[in-house]
């Protein structure tokens, strides 16, 4: 899918520029001719990125940036500034607007297209993840954004790789009035530092003694531990050709020597705003995975969850050579609880059951909660013989200590039946041997409750 980029100049003839050379690289391209027209079509959502010139008769391009920013809704797009203003005091107005970037007119080519694709990259990566939490948590569509729109950057762990003293010595002081930092000399030592340290931003010298800064960067990029931090490059001006690469290879952002301080600091805190909505909506997601396979009230998996992976698991076991053991196991007389110590004596009851059964299985068993008051244990490469003790001494521990139930006030017995079964013939289907196990669970209440029954083989 081709990026969608809005072009925003009061002058005719630097919209058709930028639109010509977008064109010839096949993205998309919109355009607006004064703030107004642009905050509308970026409030429709109509576009992946923003090249917005800076003086414009109507709202100018800083005060446009604060109202995209200050907005839940459009505040993901991301807004590169094209400006003929290029002090630094420039620069960091406008990154205080929240722009993302900015382009120098006359804007060079190859500048243009690496900030535009590396930029609208990154805001798919995160549509992406925001659509997932969205959609899986049934939260607010605006609540990730909120949060984001309020973060304002600081108190971030930032790991600075420079050898030269007289460039960190400068650079880490400044850093440190409103992060963490700590400061890496030795290239060869930096990306296990990185690795190890949980930094939420990495800034890396390209001009190491010795040492290639963007091998490095491309190293952290494909590090596991390190692929989700982002980098911001300190380069010297001439390096414009590595600088290039660097943003080809995943560098989120650089900043050229002299390093401005204000500047290094609002690109800072961009940076570590964005690391942490990312962190933020990965953390959504990964919640909402274990709401869908885990019980609320016991903590153990759900039905749905054992029902998919017993498949695997028994395949597994057929594949190996294995044995596989299933004991599916029932509160006796739990009606009875409920009516005597009510509802929430009940939930009590299965909450203490569930972390009795966690204590006397193994780390490979899988124990889940099928329903009410039904849970299924399995247990790989377990035979009939083995699982039958393992039933036994459950059955022992909860018949041989009383539960409390209503705050510690009540105590009471409780006993439960098992029935057991195991994987017969390879490639038989898992519900034929669930479906022996609750025969044997059947005739274990039938015979009279506490107590263990084999299903028949
Ligand atoms: P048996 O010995 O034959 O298993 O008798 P029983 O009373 O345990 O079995 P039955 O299946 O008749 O009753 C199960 C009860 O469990 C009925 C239902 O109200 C209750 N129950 C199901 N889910 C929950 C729950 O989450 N919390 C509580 N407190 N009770 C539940
Ligand atoms: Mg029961
Ligand atoms: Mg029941």
């Amino acid at each position: 899918m081709s990026a969608r980029v809005l072009v925003v100049d009061d002058i005719p003839a630097n919209v058709k520029l930028l639109e010509a050379r977008l064109s010839a690289e096949y993205f998309d391209v919109i355009t607006a001719c004064n703030g107004t027209q642009a905050l509308e079509i970026c409030s429709r959502a109509e576009c992946d990125i923003i090249l917005l010139d800076v003086m414009m008769p109507d709202i100018d391009g800083f005060e446009v940036c604060r109202r995209l920013k200050a907005n839940p809704a459009t505040h993901f797009i991301p807004v590169v500034m094209v400006t003929a203003l290029d002090s630094p005091a420039d620069r960091v107005r406008g990154l205080e607007a929240g722009a993302d970037d900015f382009l120098t007119k006359p804007v060079s080519d190859i500048v243009l297209i690496a900030r535009v694709r590396s930029l609208t990259r990154l805001k798919m990566m995160t549509d992406e993840l925001r659509m997932r939490a969205i959609t899986t948590m049934e939260m607010g569509v605006q609540a990730p954004e909120r949060r984001a729109v309020n973060d304002l950057g600081t108190g971030g762990r930032v790991l600075l790789v420079d050898d030269r003293p007289s460039s960190y010595e400068r650079l880490a002081p400044v850093l440190s009035t409103e992060h963490t930092v700590d400061v890496e000399p030795n290239p060869a030592e930096a990306l296990f530092h990185a690795a190890e340290g949980n930094y939420d931003l990495l800034i890396v010298s390209l001009g190491l003694e010795n040492y290639d800064g963007l091998r490095l960067c491309s190293q952290a990029r494909s590090l596991e531990r390190t692929r989700a931090v982002p980098i911001l490059a300190i380069a010297d001006a001439a390096d414009n050709t590595r600088l290039l690469r660097g943003l080809e290879i995943g560098v989120n952002d650089y900043l050229l020597r002299p390093v401005d301080k204000n500047e290094l600091l609002a690109r800072a805190r961009t940076q570590i705003r964005k690391r942490r909505y990312a962190e933020h909506l990965r953390d959504n997601v990964q919640n909402s995975i274990e709401m869908a396979v885990t019980d609320a009230l016991t903590g153990l998996h759900n039905r749905r969850y054992m029902e998919s992976h017993l498949g695997t698991l028994a395949e597994q076991a057929a594949a190996r050579g294995k044995p596989l053991a299933l004991m599916m196991l029932d509160i006796d007389f739990f009606k009875k609880i409920n009516d005597t110590y009510g509802h929430d004596g009940g939930d009590d009851v299965l909450r203490e059951f569930a972390l009795r059964i966690k204590k006397s299985i193994r780390g490979i068993d899988l124990a889940c909660r099928y329903g009410g008051e039904e849970f299924v244990i399995v247990m790989p490469e377990t035979d009939l013989h083995v699982a039958g003790m393992v039933a036994e001494r459950l059955r022992r521990s909860i018949a041989g200590e009383p539960f409390t139930v209503n705050k510690g006030l009540k105590r009471l017995d409780v006993t439960i039946s098992i029935g057991l079964s195991t994987l017969e013939i390879k490639g038989e289907p898992v519900a034929d041997v669930l479906k022996r196990a609750d025969v044997a669970l059947y005739r274990a209440k039938h015979d009279g409750r506490n107590r263990v029954v084999s299903a028949a083989a």
